[in-house]
């Protein structure tokens, strides 16, 4: 997403949307140990409007909300003009079947399973951001 000044050294910034306390811990610990900035939220209404203060370069979805489904919130990032641009992982619970094709169906650009595996959750994170640039 352009629409901010920062150079290409600044640190990466992750939307976190995700309302369960112990996911969201781990998700936002990984990412900042390895020197990614997170903005977190545990409601799906609240993600354009985090996503249009912070430009975050990548959003992170639960798919399970307390308050609209994270589809409903993707769905909304991709209605507007200054966050469609932003990519979307959708976070799917193990065992779900068919998620992992709804996410990309309701316009997901990718997704991760949990139980989080780190390995293949950094690198998906860095295919779609680059690595963190502050400190590894
Ligand atoms: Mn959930």
């Amino acid at each position: 997403m352009q629409g901010d000044d920062r150079p290409p050294s600044a640190p990466k910034r992750i939307l976190i949307v995700e309302d369960n306390a112990l996911n969201m811990k781990l998700l936002r610990d990984v990412l900042q140990a390895y020197g990614y900035r997170t903005i977190t939220t545990g409601q799906g209404g609240a993600a354009v409007a985090l996503a249009c203060d912070h430009h975050p370069d990548l959003i992170l979805m639960d798919l399970q909300l307390p308050d609209i489904s994270g589809l409903d919130a993707v769905r909304q990032l991709k209605d507007h003009p200054r966050t469609r641009a932003i990519p979307v992982v959708a976070v799917t619970a193990f065992g779900m079947i068919g998620d992992e094709r709804k996410a990309l169906a309701g316009g997901c650009d990718g997704y991760v399973t949990k139980p989080i595996m780190l390995r293949e959750f950094l690198e998906l994170v860095e295919r779609f951001v680059g690595s963190a640039g502050g400190l590894r």
